[in-house]
């Protein structure tokens, strides 16, 4: 009987820090904390997504990166 109380303060555990802690941004490359409103992250000098800059002009950004620069 004690065990079942146990097993089920456990889950109930897991599934409160699941929903209640807040998820933290990481660095996609680092996977380093991202800092409060940080624009670089400090472990790799990654660029966060800035808010209302995700628009099709960072894809374009990517594929001119991919060419040779004497086809820019
Ligand atoms: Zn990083």
């Amino acid at each position: 009987m004690l065990f079942t109380f146990l097993f089920a303060g456990v889950i109930l555990a897991a599934v409160v820090l699941k929903y209640l802690v807040p998820k933290r941004p990481r660095c996609p490359q680092c996977f380093a904390i991202r800092r409060a409103d940080e624009p670089l992250c400090a472990g790799c000098s990654w660029i966060y997504d800035v808010p209302g800059a995700e628009d099709d002009d960072y894809g374009e950004l990517e594929e001119d990166d991919d060419l040779p620069p004497e086809l820019r």
